[in-house]
């Protein structure tokens, strides 16, 4: 009697445990990389259907190759190189529109920190090339001749620039963009949980689980290898910038890659700069300008933007943070 009813508990134990393997969808992970934006971009997505999982990161991987299209300096058809050849008003695709639209609105913000139109600039510094430059002053002024917020102007898809020579450059702001798509794209599929990390500019859609939020380190700006704090997040982007991201050294001298448009020199008010936003294209291109205007202006251009929060690390090593970004970190 006692026998068969444990041999009939057991049996409805394993019962309840097939119908609950059978009813709640196990969630599998899918991690793909990709060489893109001239970085590793890698996706990490979580779903019951693997199948849906592989169509949707794949979707998310063409779409980020297409912005890239769009928006890189160097593929001779991309909007942003026929624009920096135009002579006349250009016409440009919705996607570089809203692009532009937006980076006009932080290079008005920032009074010029943040400029798109640096291209010539970064021509010829040439840094990241083979043979980088540390250009004369007469250079210089010629690379930023006519440049600054008012150098574009955007009239719907119509592109004019002030001066026919000037080379424009979303440099600091597309890669932004172009993971914002690719996980607009894996949210239209119905992913809940995924992470787009584009070398270190990443957009999270959910926590890691519905239980759990992403853990996000923030580099070192000393010793880039080394996280100097944490931050839990969920369905935000977060951007860095740095000057140990791209850079030559010459005579003990680091030339790095974000420049200050005044001097036209590397920017030296900031070491690294971290950005939280709801878009990786408004952190992308918050990150770039903050970078050049340093702690106190930098701070100061975020309140103009609600549901920003940042950190800027000084060249003396000091952080600077809003007061939202102190609830998001921890420190290591
Ligand atoms: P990020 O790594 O997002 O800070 O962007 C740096 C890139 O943006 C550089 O490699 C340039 O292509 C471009 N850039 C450099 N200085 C500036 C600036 N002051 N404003 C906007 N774009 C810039
Ligand atoms: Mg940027």
């Amino acid at each position: 009697m006692r026998s068969s009813r444990i041999r009939f508990a057991l049996l409805a134990v394993v019962a309840i445990m097939v119908g609950l393997f059978v009813l709640l969808p196990t969630s599998h992970q899918l991690r793909r990389q990709q060489l893109l934006l001239g970085t590793v971009v890698e996706i990490v997505a979580f779903g019951p259907d693997l199948d849906i999982l592989e169509e949707a990161v794949s979707a998310a991987f063409s779409e980020i190759a297409r912005i890239e299209h769009l928006m890189s300096p160097h593929i001779a058809e991309s909007d942003v190189a026929r624009l920096s050849a135009a002579t006349e008003p250009f016409a440009v695709a919705p996607e570089t529109a809203e692009v532009l639209a937006l980076g006009l609105r932080v290079a008005k913000a920032s009074r010029g920190g943040f400029d798109m139109t640096l291209g010539r600039l970064k021509q010829l510094w040439a840094i990241g090339s083979s043979a980088p430059h540390i250009p004369t002053p007469a250079e210089i002024s010629v690379a930023l001749t006519g440049v600054g917020p008012d150098a574009l102007t955007l009239n719907g898809q119509i592109v004019t620039k002030k001066n026919s020579h000037l080379a424009v450059d979303l440099g600091a702001i597309a890669k932004g963009y172009a993971i914002d798509r690719a996980a607009l794209l894996l949210r239209q599929r119905g992913i809940k949980h995924a992470s787009v990390n584009a070398g270190g500019d990443i957009v999270l859609l959910g926590g890691k689980s519905s239980k759990e939020r992403w853990l996000i380190g923030i580099q070192d700006p000393l010793e880039p290898d080394k996280t100097v704090a944490a931050l839990k997040l969920a369905d935000r982007a977060v951007v860095t910038s740095g000057d140990y991201e791209r850079f030559f050294e010459r005579n003990g001298v680091r030339y790095h890659h974000i420049f200050d448009p005044a001097s036209g020199f590397p920017g030296r008010r900031s070491r690294s700069v971290t950005i939280v936003a709801d878009s990786a294209a408004l952190a992308d291109a918050l990150a770039t300008a903050a970078f050049v205007l340093g702690p106190e202006a930098g701070l100061a251009l975020l309140s103009d933007f609600p549901a920003t929060e940042g950190l800027i690390i000084d060249p003396a090593g000091e952080f600077h943070l809003t007061p939202g970004m102190s609830t998001l970190l921890s420190w290591h």
